[in-house]
């Protein structure tokens, strides 16, 4: 270097990411900090109820695509969810049953409006690309073959039932389409989020723009965590890492250990987040 040259700040290094770390950044710097930062990570507060729900449910639909052809019913759908049912976060072992049921007569309803036949080109399939600042990579419930083109499928448990508006604003699906195309290289554009309990499907197809623009989205967001990270092991990790207490504090893995968390409101029981029936 002459000494005319201002000197260049060193270039950081990608920031490898999922859509999850991502919008932890987002909602809290201070939770991205305890689930990403710091080591060893602030102990976890007790399992959840609707993510042992959530995961039950995703784990019978990729083990029912696994099943021979022939066998993939209804029924089965519904006893993949019997079987490996994880209780963690129930009130009671009633309670427990209780969901059990629900959640197997709701996924073997959706497996009845799928078609049996048709062979998924990824069942729980991580995709993975590079952007200026980012090393994405990331798991898709289902990628679907619909002839000329790729479609990511989104698999939603939760109460509220999806719309177009989210299926279209969700960054995330709009990586993992990305991610798809470029990972299979074939077309992919169109995204949907399945929602089990309602059988409900919101769809969006991208434009290249749109998809452009949440990639950039995505590229800012990782940019500012990257930052933060390599400035984040001074004292005032604050500053670098500032708390956004809120309504998602009563839910939030590390409220005990928050004391902005713990004053925004009070704590949730942990099977309190499982969908309103
Ligand atoms: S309790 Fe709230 S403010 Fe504290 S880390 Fe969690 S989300 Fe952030």
């Amino acid at each position: 270097m002459t000494p005319e040259q201002p000197e260049q700040p060193a270039p950081l290094r990608l920031f490898t990411c999922s859509p999850t770390k991502l919008n932890t950044w987002v909602d809290c710097p201070r939770r991205f900090r305890f689930a990403y930062v710091d080591r060893p990570s602030p102990p976890k507060g007790p399992p959840w109820a609707h993510l042992s729900y959530g995961t039950s449910a995703h784990n019978a639909l990729r083990s029912w695509w696994d099943l021979p052809v022939g066998t993939r019913t209804p029924a089965a759908a519904g006893e993949l969810v019997r079987e490996g049912w994880l209780t963690d976060g129930y009130r009671d072992e009633d309670q427990s049953t209780k969901w059990r049921e629900r959640a197997a007569e709701q996924v073997g309803h959706y497996a009845s409006t799928l078609d049996a036949t048709a062979e998924p080109v990824g069942v729980e399939r991580t995709v993975g690309m590079r952007s200026e600042h980012l090393a994405f990579s990331g798991r898709v419930d289902r990628i679907d073959d619909r002839g000329d083109h790729l479609v990511v499928v989104d698999y939603k448990l939760g109460r509220s039932v999806p719309t177009d508006t989210d299926a279209r604003s969700s960054m995330a699906l709009a990586l993992y389409a990305e991610a798809t195309q470029r990972t299979m290289r074939r077309p992919c554009r169109r995204v949907e989020l399945h929602h089990v309990p309602s059988g409900t499907v919101a769809a969006w197809e991208h434009d290249d723009d749109g998809v452009a623009r949440q990639l950039a989205r995505a590229d800012a967001i990782g940019a500012e965590a990257q930052r933060a990270t390599a400035a984040g092991d001074n004292e005032d990790s604050d500053a670098d890492f500032p708390p956004a207490p809120g309504p998602l504090c009563g839910w939030c893995d590390f409220r005990a250990v928050c004391d902005e968390g713990r004053a925004a409101g009070p704590a949730r029981a942990a099977w309190e987040g499982l969908p309103r029936v």
